[in-house]
């Protein structure tokens, strides 16, 4: 269902008016996590005014250590929620297993599917029994074709919203975080209709390397860039280290726009 056999049309996600996989590169922005209800309404405040048209931030974080900061859980959804009244942006957030779906899909307009779900398949099925669109992120350790298969149990249950998206995988490189594969982006584009997300923060680990693989993901045909933005990435309790300041993320965004027109695109 997936594949481009199935349909020549791009799949067009409609979120709230904002259209993922259309003529316009999207642009979805926010912290890491969400860590208090001021820091949420300023970055989300911030972002739109640099031109992001939809808002990250999770309240149930994945972390690799269960000693690290969760996340706020129900209290993170809410001033999303309250984010997206004040400034219009939509809000995309990860949910991490089957029975906190209906919780979060009552605040959330899209269903983040982080790197290390991608293959629990428990939550793929669940997913694809909900009509919420859901960003699937790529395992740091799945093929393509393992992703798009992921891609797969949710749509073969009924739900048609999907959006595939490369955030790094493990090499043997130490350099970067993960090493994001720029090459996934022209594939998925050549093998399905789903829209194709970039993440640049994850792919790095490296708030310095974000523009630069954004650029080069957008030029490859990327439908849409995710990045983290934090008002104090020093301080931040995760992924500091690859979180853009508001005022360099506006940067980036100057910086996108010529190279989004440049393949025939709008930003
Ligand atoms: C995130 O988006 O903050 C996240 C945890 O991403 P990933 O699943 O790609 O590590
Ligand atoms: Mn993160």
């Amino acid at each position: 269902v997936a594949s481009r056999d199935f349909t020549q049309q791009n799949t067009v996600i409609d979120v709230n008016g904002v259209q993922i996989g259309g003529h316009k590169v999207v642009v979805m922005a926010g912290p890491c996590s969400v860590e208090s209800r001021e820091m949420i309404l300023e970055t989300a405040h911030a972002v739109k005014e640099a031109g992001a048209s939809i808002l990250r931030g999770g309240a149930y974080k994945p972390r690799s250590s269960p000693y690290s900061f969760q996340g706020l859980g129900e209290e993170g959804l809410r001033y999303l929620a309250e984010a997206r009244e004040q400034t219009g942006l939509p809000i995309i957030t990860e949910v991490m297993t089957p029975e906190d779906i209906e919780l979060v899909a009552d605040y959330a307009d899209i269903l983040q599917v982080g790197a290390r779900n991608t293959q629990n398949y428990a939550l793929l099925k669940a997913l694809g029994q909900q009509n919420k669109p859901v960003f699937l992120k790529r395992g740091m350790s799945s093929t393509i074709q393992e992703l798009l298969m992921s891609a797969e149990y949710i749509l073969s249950g009924g739900n048609m919203k999907v959006m595939v998206g490369e955030r790094g995988i493990r090499t043997y490189e130490t350099a970067t975080r993960f090493t994001f594969d720029v090459n996934a982006i022209p594939v998925l584009k050549e093998l399905t209709h789903l829209p194709v997300v970039a993440d640049p923060a994850h792919g790095t680990g490296k708030w310095n390397l974000v523009t630069p693989i954004a650029k080069a993901a957008v030029a490859a045909g990327a439908d849409a860039i995710m990045v983290e933005v934090h008002p104090d990435p020093a301080n931040a309790w995760s992924d500091g280290p690859q979180s853009l300041t508001p005022e360099r993320f506006a940067k980036m965004m100057q910086e996108l726009r010529p190279v989004a027109e440049a393949v025939g695109r709008g930003l």
